[in-house]
C-alpha cells in the first residue's frame, strides 16, 4: 500500500470554454515541464468538447497526464440525443470517467441505479470509473454518514464483477464541502477512507484492493490545506475542483502531493 502512487483528479466541471481549456492545459504543461513526478498520477477532466485537444496538449508535452470525462451514458451507441457512449471516450484515448458526482446527483437527479448502469458501461470498455460518494450536511448532522457511503458504493456496484483489467477509483466528496471553502478534518477523512477500504477488503480479493482500487478525497482542497491531508497516508489522492482552474495554484497542489 505504502508504495502506491498518489492520484490527483482535476475536475474542471462546466467552468471553461474550449479556448480557455486549451490555455489552461498549456499553462499546466509548461509549469510542469522540468518537474518529475514518478509516484504521482494526474487525471484532468475538461468538458467533453475539449477532451481530445487537451489530451493532445499533454501528449505533446510528454507529461504523463491523463484525461477523464465528467460523465458517460450506459446505452450502446444509438438514438440517445446529447449522450456520450464509453465507446466514444475510449476511441479518443479517454480511460477515466467521473460517475455520480454530487452535482449530477443533485441537479440532474442521478439515482444510484443510473450510476450503477454507468459504472457497468464504463467498465465494459475498460474505462476506470471515478465513483463519487458522500453525504449532505444534514446527513452528517444525523450521524448516518458511514451507512450512507457504504450504501452508495453497494448500490453503484450492484452486479459488478471486476475482471483483472478493470479498476475503480472511489472519490469521497461530501457535497456540503465541495466548492464551499469548508473542510473536514484530515483525521475524519482518513477514517472514512479506511471505512471504504475495509468494505472492499471484506468483499473483494486482497489482490483487487491492492492493485485495482484507489480511494481519494475531494472537497475545497487548495494549496494551503493540502499538506495536512497528504500526511494521512491512507488517502490515495485528491479530487480538486475550483483550485484546478488556475495553473499556478494547481501546480502548487501537485508539488505538495
Ligand atoms: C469536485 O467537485 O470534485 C471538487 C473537489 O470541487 P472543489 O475542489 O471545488 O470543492
Amino acid at each position: 500500500m505504502a508504495n502506491k502512487p498518489k492520484l490527483i483528479v482535476a475536475n474542471w466541471k462546466m467552468n471553461l470554454g474550449h479556448e480557455i481549456s486549451k490555455f489552461l492545459a498549456n499553462d499546466i504543461a509548461a509549469g510542469l515541464l522540468d518537474y518529475s513526478f514518478n509516484n504521482l498520477k494526474i487525471i484532468i477532466c475538461p468538458s467533453f468538447i475539449s477532451l481530445q485537444e487537451v489530451n493532445e496538449i499533454f501528449k505533446k508535452s510528454k507529461l504523463d497526464i491523463n484525461i477523464g470525462a465528467q460523465d458517460v451514458f450506459w446505452e450502446a451507441p444509438g438514438a440517445y440525443t446529447g449522450e456520450i457512449s464509453p465507446i466514444f471516450l475510449k476511441e479518443i484515448g479517454c480511460h477515466y470517467v467521473i460517475i455520480g458526482h454530487s452535482e449530477r446527483r443533485f441537479y440532474l437527479h442521478e439515482t444510484n441505479n443510473m450510476i450503477n448502469q454507468k459504472i457497468k458501461s464504463a467498465l465494459a470498455e475498460e474505462i476506470t470509473p471515478i465513483l463519487c460518494v458522500g453525504e449532505t450536511q444534514e446527513e452528517r448532522k444525523e450521524g448516518t454518514v458511514d451507512h450512507l457511503i457504504i450504501g452508495q458504493i453497494k448500490d453503484a456496484l450492484e452486479g459488478v464483477v471486476f475482471s483483472p483489467n478493470q479498476k475503480i477509483i472511489i472519490a469521497y466528496e461530501p457535497n456540503w464541502i465541495i466548492g464551499t471553502g469548508q473542510t473536514l478534518s484530515p483525521e475524519e477523512v482518513a477514517r472514512i477512507v479506511r471505512l471504504i477500504k475495509k468494505y472492499f477488503t471484506d468483499h473483494y480479493s486482497s489482490e483487487f484492493v491492492e492493485n485495482s482500487l484507489m480511494v481519494i478525497y475531494g472537497g475545497s482542497i487548495n494549496s494551503r490545506n493540502i499538506k495536512s491531508f497528504v500526511q494521512q497516508e491512507v488517502i490515495d489522492g485528491f479530487g480538486v475542483g475550483g483550485a484546478s482552474l488556475k495553473a499556478d495554484e494547481f501546480i502548487k497542489i501537485i508539488k505538495s502531493v
